[in-house]
């Protein structure tokens, strides 16, 4: 199978985010995809994050997570998703949530090489804890990334216009075109 870690797959616009959605349609249990059950992916994903990543500058060496330290990362990355998913949807995610994002920070803290992809992902979680606006934290309408909106007005509902964007409008457009035919 063909993948490649395009822009288009660092929209989150921060590190912990783009980790989050590291796990594709995610609510979709039939559909969803995690590219890091693939090694291979989760090793190139450094590399691209520090190309295409909003917060590239928090990586040093940008290392992937060695075999022993991917379970801990990976719990990271299923924390950060609990957590911040969770203060979209509800606005006032439950205590626990908030436990378990920093307990597994913790851990990664302090095992993971400085610079490292692992460490790097922690700092940008503990950011975004500390400084993201609530009305600027969204859930894609198309694919269910966690994306930061950080236009004028606050209005994106898309992860990325040019691919998410796209594809809500051919699908309203196929829609009414189907509702126009069966009329
Ligand atoms: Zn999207």
């Amino acid at each position: 199978m063909d993948f490649a870690w395009t822009s288009h797959r660092f929209s989150g616009g921060a590190l912990a985010l783009d980790v989050a959605n590291s796990v594709i349609l995610r609510e979709d249990p039939l559909r969803s995809t995690d590219r890091f059950a693939v090694p291979a992916q989760l090793e190139a994903f450094p590399d691209a994050a520090a190309r295409f990543c909003a917060e590239r500058a928090l990586f040093g060496a940008s290392t992937p997570p060695a075999p022993a330290e991917a379970p801990a990362f990976l719990a990271l990355r299923e924390a950060i998703d609990g957590y911040f998913r969770s203060k979209v949807m509800s606005g006032e995610p439950p205590v626990h949530l908030l436990a378990d994002l920093l307990e597994a920070t913790a851990i990664v803290l302090r095992r993971a090489p400085k610079g490292s992809l692992a460490s790097a992902t922690a700092h940008s979680a503990l950011r975004l804890l500390a400084e993201v606006e609530s009305d600027r934290l969204k859930i894609c309408g198309q694919c269910g990334w966690l994306f930061i909106d950080r236009s004028r007005n606050r209005s994106r509902a898309w992860c990325d216009m040019a691919v998410c964007g796209n594809r809500a409008k051919a699908s309203r457009h196929y829609h009414r075109r189907k509702t126009e035919t069966a009329a």
